[in-house]
């Protein structure tokens, strides 16, 4: 990340290197509601969510999401919609993102019928 966004990074107190290798399980929704926590509110949060799909970083938390070992769809939809929209992505946000790159829509009920 460049130097500019590092001073104004929310984490930088942790260091980003606090994240590396961090043991990401899939499913963990504990460690996503701290890494959407972490993350809310981040004035680099778009940087940070791009940099991540660029450089698709694994084992570590990004811009909300927590990243397992590998860069999974889920990921890089929370990725795409996080730097699309400059906030952390929900799990319906992610099936949103889903949904309109690939023309298909969620499987959800939580929101309004048409
Ligand atoms: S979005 Fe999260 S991981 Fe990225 S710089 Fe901000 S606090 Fe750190």
């Amino acid at each position: 990340m460049k130097q500019a966004h590092l001073e104004l990074a929310q984490c930088r107190e942790i260091g980003l290197e606090a994240f590396c290798g961090y043991e990401v399980t899939r499913g963990n929704r504990e460690l996503g509601r701290y890494a959407r926590g972490l993350c809310g509110g981040c004035p680099v949060i778009t940087e940070c969510a791009n940099e991540a799909l660029d450089l698709e970083d694994v084992g570590t938390i990004r811009a909300g999401v927590a990243i397992g070992d590998q860069q999974t769809w889920r990921a890089r939809a929370a990725l795409e919609f996080c730097a699309a929209h400059g906030y952390p992505a929900t799990s319906l946000d992610v099936a949103v993102q889903w949904g309109l790159k690939y023309g298909v829509r969620p499987r959800s009920n939580a929101g309004p019928r048409d």
